[in-house]
């Protein structure tokens, strides 16, 4: 009997930008093909789950003719680009939106293998044109002009942000361009360089990082360095052993000046040093704001970036109605949320009516720690997967949500990210708390359950610090419970201003003291 295959398929959106009409066609998708949910992912796309194979080309085509693409989503190339989703009418905003999307498009593959093979070699242009055309040599196949023969060693990532709102988490990517604002525009951006968060415990020789500061690009010259990056990337990157594969060991083996050497011996050119500009803060963009044109912007939590109909919760329906509706676009956040945009004023009172009407929680109507979570899907979907995290971590909030109430902090903004696996898709090296999956736990049905997760402690909401492990193998409904005592320190002893994570950073949180544990949790 024939095996059934059931795949995940993961749309490029730079971004994260869709119109009314692609929300209707992911939607629809989901429903007929799908397992009935969405998920926003943490690079600001959706993915569907639970596609069954003899469905996957209809799936492509569909998502094709209209103007959506799973083109280089996955695989060893540049990966959906980040940029900030806030549709705020300015220049600036204009300006980083536009150029994510001509670095996207620079950097896409152009061999017509993808419509080949998905649209019987009808191409559908899902990006603006642009880039360099595949390079003719005689006698071969054309080869890719960035990517080349073979593509690249592993995956590449690339995140825009401005230096007051890291939405995208700039520094988890392998590129980065931050930008340089001067009165209402962007001059030029640095350029980051090694940023990574997958690792694996067990091997020494890999780590997460965060990107560092390579030089300055202006505007009509990013194409032109992010470029030499890729093509070093791929050139020197490891194609030996896959753990190793990513440009952070590159710039940790070479170092950053000879690093930037031979970007500089690709480019032709010496590169200008990087503007004394750095991430200062961070903006999720949830509740109404202002576009700057009249009109305004919604942004919904969405949890776990899950969407879905599930009891009183109908979010999935809701949605559905409201782009029917309104017909207006939307976005997706790298904190897995949606905005709604280009609302009118005077539909905030109707909007705020379908909010309730569909169970949908408000921002105002969720914890600031629920507000301020996200997990990857994890089990059951995810091959990698060693534990739960979408569907432990719900449950872990809760559970911390009684206890910071219970300490009065339940004001205070903290990021807490779990995954399933060392991989890090949801970003917990940088977070105040990340939460790992380390070993599965099997339920009397004989299927893994939520399992123990290695905690980390003392990154930064903004994202510019690594967090360092607090302590490993903790069952998940004991997370809480272990967290308490270092809540309780952090409410006695913190500096004026100082947050969660700079406090566990600047304390050297480690495990806490006999006479501390439990004391604040009965
Ligand atoms: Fe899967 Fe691991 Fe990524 Fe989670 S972090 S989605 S478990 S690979």
């Amino acid at each position: 009997k024939d095996k059934a295959y059931m795949v995940m398929v993961r749309i490029r959106m730079v971004g994260g930008r869709m119109t009314a009409e692609q929300y209707g066609v992911c939607d629809e998708l989901s429903r007929v093909v799908g397992n009935g949910t969405l998920r926003i992912t943490t690079r600001q796309e959706f993915q569907f789950h639970g596609i069954l194979k003899q469905d996957l080309a209809v799936v492509i085509r569909h998502l094709n003719e209209n103007l959506l693409s799973t083109l280089a989503a996955c695989g060893d190339v540049e990966r959906n680009v980040l940029a900030c989703p806030a549709p705020i009418k300015d220049k600036k905003h204009e300006q980083l939106n536009h150029d994510a999307l001509a670095w996207a498009s620079h950097v896409a593959p152009r061999a017509s293998t993808y419509w080949d093979v998905w649209l019987d070699g009808e191409k559908i242009e899902t990006l603006p044109p642009a880039g360099p055309p595949l390079v003719k040599q005689a006698g071969e196949d054309a080869v890719e002009p960035i990517l080349g023969k073979t593509y690249l060693p592993r995956k590449f990532k690339t995140a825009f942000a401005f230096p007051e709102d890291n939405c995208t988490d700039i520094l988890a990517n392998d590129l980065g361009f931050l930008a340089v604002v001067e009165g209402d525009s962007i001059v030029g951006y640095n350029v980051l360089v090694g940023g990574g968060l997958g690792t694996t415990p067990s091997a020494e020789k890999t780590f997460p990082a965060l990107a560092l500061p390579m030089g300055f690009a202006a505007r009509d010259e990013i194409l032109a360095v992010g470029e030499a990056v890729v093509r070093v990337f791929r050139d020197f990157g490891n194609r030996s052993d896959r753990k190793r594969a990513r440009i952070k060991y590159l710039i940790a083996d070479w170092g950053m000046p000879a690093f930037r050497a031979k970007v500089e011996e690709y480019l032709g050119r010496k590169l200008v040093d990087p503007k004394d500009v750095h991430v200062t803060d961070v903006d999720d963009h949830m509740g109404w704001r202002e576009q700057g044109d009249g009109k305004l912007y919604l942004g919904i939590p969405v949890q776990n970036g899950r969407i879905k109909d599930d009891g009183p919760l109908r979010l999935a329906s809701g949605l559905k109605a409201f782009f029917e509706k309104y017909q207006t676009p939307g976005r997706l956040t790298c904190q897995q949320k949606m905005l709604l945009m280009d609302l009118e004023p005077a539909w905030r009172d109707e909007i705020n009516a379908w909010l309730e009407e569909y169970g949908i929680a408000s921002v105002e109507k969720v914890s600031t720690v629920r507000r301020w979570s996200m997990a990857c899907p994890a089990l059951p979907t995810c091959g990698l997967a060693v534990t739960d995290a979408e569907r432990a971590l719900p449950s872990v909030i809760d559970m911390l949500e009684a206890e910071l109430l219970r300490q009065g902090l339940e004001n205070e903004r903290l990021t807490v990210r779990m995954t399933g696996c060392p991989n890090g898709c949801a970003r917990p090296y940088n977070a105040d708390v990340g939460l790992v999956g380390r070993s599965a736990k099997i339920g009397p049905d004989g299927l893994p359950g939520p399992g123990t997760y290695t905690v980390f402690l003392g990154g930064r909401t903004i994202g510019d610090r690594i967090n360092v492990e607090f302590k490993d193998y903790v069952p998940h409904d004991q997370i809480a419970f272990e967290l308490a005592p270092i809540f309780a320190r952090f409410k006695a002893e913190r500096l004026d201003g100082e947050t969660f994570g700079d406090f566990c950073h600047r304390a050297g949180v480690s495990e806490p003291a006999p006479a501390e544990v439990g004391a604040s949790t009965e």
